[in-house]
């Protein structure tokens, strides 16, 4: 037995992950005096922008500088943005220099995976063990595991079989992936497929992209960040963090209050050719403000779209099998370099899935219903299990030794997608029924961030040793939550939000979409003596025990 196997290490509040969220809450939790360690199963921090290392990933929401921390503007100040869609290695040069200027580095273990996780009733104290046999106690426990983080590998006939190189997005190797002359296929049209597949194409001998469903993709309108965008951003940090925190989604700009319906076709297609020229996610969620609660509004961008494409891709059978069916917006919206002009290369060619189905992987390839697809390497762009995968993957065990797949079982119970009943002391951050990825998640880290801080000291400043929902308020979470989304389109659509992607999975929308009234309802809980909670005093414990 190794000694590391012997000692427990002491911490008040520990926090898994070393993403945005971690590293926000390692740096507020220890501001307040506390002792804390982040433990982190990669080699470096990043989180999912360690991990997404595939050629073309981007940051697609918001642009520089506003897909970082807002809390600093020493921070805003000092870091110095290239691109306006910042590339992966951009984004992980912002978070190791946030990590230096804060000196967060001594308080995050590295290559350490918590493995098991233990409410223990006698002490309020969450127990902890690592892969490597380590053991930790700690009163506060925080997941900031990542929404994306937990790779979906589909489960096709053969698929093991396949003898040539195979990649996840989600998992890409640090060491340079070669596609010079490769026959090469993507199985998966998401954000990550679409922003890998014109890279790969490139140096590609041969790509076959292998679609189910057919994507509205927008333009990212990439380029050097404009100084005087910077400039700007600077001088008026203070309205820029205004808009952020008022708008529904993070924006740093007004939202537009106005109808798509409001204009006639030509006003409306020149705001759209607009935008569509300018580039960004700004097309979908300022063009109008009924575009994702609106159908016959969200038609007419969903048209302008359809328009894009047939007019872009020559071949008019690759077109059509491109045009996409869902309701635009309700899957998670993708902006691209140039995803549709690939298709106009010799060396690119589509398989529509629905038409033409997969029927099994060989060595060699991929046989679908059509015919044989000899393939030298696979890239897997099918996405993740989300919001909920990593935590149920670490299955801690609450009150009473209930795990968390046990009392998940009927569906994802949770108080303001942060805590959950029977987990006393365990935040979540991005957690599911938060509005986690439909709102500017760095923003979003750190408003739950100082969330969690204040109930922390809270906590401590009136002796109370644990909190945890009341028993119910679950299902009124789950109410409004609901509400919120029947509020919208978003309710018809099968989509990871909704757990359609993964067999077995909940069906149930996961993500809140209430934006800024979802993070003043934390603080009107708050404000209110943390209503919705139960709190066990320190002395409650200490006579128990
Ligand atoms: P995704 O959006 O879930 O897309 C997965 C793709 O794989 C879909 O086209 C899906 O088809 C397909 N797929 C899954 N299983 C399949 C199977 N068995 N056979 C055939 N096709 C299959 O995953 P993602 O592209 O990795 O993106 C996930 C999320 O990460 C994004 O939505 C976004 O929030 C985030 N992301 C952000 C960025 C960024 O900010 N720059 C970049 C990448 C990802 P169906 O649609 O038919 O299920």
């Amino acid at each position: 037995m190794s000694s590391k196997s012997l000692k427990t290490c002491l911490f008040d509040a520990v926090i898994i992950g070393a993403g945005f969220a971690g590293l926000y809450a390692l740096h507020r939790l220890r501001e307040m005096g506390l002792s804390v360690r982040v433990y982190e199963g990669a080699s470096g921090v990043g989180g999912t922008w360690w991990w997404n290392r595939y050629p073309g990933a981007r940051v697609d929401f918001p642009s520089a500088p506003y897909y970082a921390y807002s809390f600093s503007k020493e921070l805003l100040d000092e870091f110095e943005w290239e691109e306006r869609q910042p590339s992966q290695r951009e984004v992980l040069s912002y978070l190791n220099f946030v990590t230096d200027k804060l000196e967060l580095r001594p308080d995050i273990q590295f290559e350490t995976w918590i493995t098991d996780a233990s409410f223990d009733e006698a002490t309020n104290r969450w127990e902890l063990k690592t892969g490597d046999g380590e053991r930790i106690s700690t009163q506060f426990l925080v997941s900031a595991m990542g929404t994306l983080s937990d790779a979906n590998k589909p489960n096709i006939a053969g698929i093991d079989d396949f003898a040539g190189e195979i990649y996840h997005t989600g998992q890409w190797p640090h060491d340079e992936v070669s596609f010079k002359s490769k026959r090469i296929g993507v199985i998966g049209t998401g954000s990550s497929g679409i922003q890998s597949i014109p890279e790969i194409a490139k140096t590609a001998g041969h790509l076959t992209v292998f679609q189910r469903t057919p994507q509205f993709s927008i333009p990212a309108g990439n380029r050097p960040v404009d100084p005087a965008d910077v400039a700007e951003a600077r001088n008026n940090w203070e309205t820029r963090k205004r808009y952020m925190a008022e708008g529904p989604v993070g924006m740093p700009y007004p939202m537009s209050e106005k109808s798509a319906l409001d204009d006639p076709p030509e006003v409306r297609n020149a705001v759209y050719q607009k935008l569509w020229d300018d580039g960004g996610l700004q097309m979908l969620f300022n063009a109008y403000d009924d575009l994702l609660a609106v159908k016959e509004s969200n038609d007419t961008l969903a048209d302008f779209i359809r328009g894009k494409i047939k007019e872009i891709v020559k071949d008019p059978d690759t077109a059509q099998k491109l045009m996409p069916d869902y309701i635009l917006g309700t899957k998670r919206q993708v902006i691209d370099d140039g995803y549709f002009n690939t298709y106009n290369r010799d060396n690119v060619n589509l398989v529509d899935l629905r038409e033409d189905p997969i029927e099994k992987f060989t060595a060699d390839g991929v046989r679908t219903k059509d015919g044989e697809h000899p393939l030298d390497m696979l890239v897997l762009a099918t996405g993740f299990d989300a919001i909920t995968g990593k935590l149920l993957r670490l299955n801690p065990k609450g009150r009473g030794g209930v795990d968390l797949r046990t009392a998940w079982k009927d569906r994802f119970y949770t108080y303001l997608g942060m805590a959950i009943p029977g987990f006393p002391n365990l935040f979540m951050v991005h957690g599911p029924e938060s509005p986690s990825v439909l709102f500017n998640m760095p923003l979003g880290a750190e408003r739950e961030g100082d969330w969690i801080r204040n109930c922390i000291a809270h906590l401590r400043d009136n002796g109370i040793a644990s909190i945890e929902p009341e028993p119910g308020i679950d299902a009124k979470w789950a109410e409004s939550v609901e509400a919120a989304a029947k509020e919208t389109l978003f309710h018809g659509t099968e989509s990871w939000y909704s757990g359609a992607n993964i067999e077995g999975k909940h069906q149930q929308f996961i993500v809140h979409l209430g934006g800024q009234e979802y993070f003043q309802h934390l603080i009107d809980v708050a404000d209110k003596d943390y209503e919705g909670f139960v709190m066990q005093a320190e002395q409650e414990v200490a006579s128990a025990g």
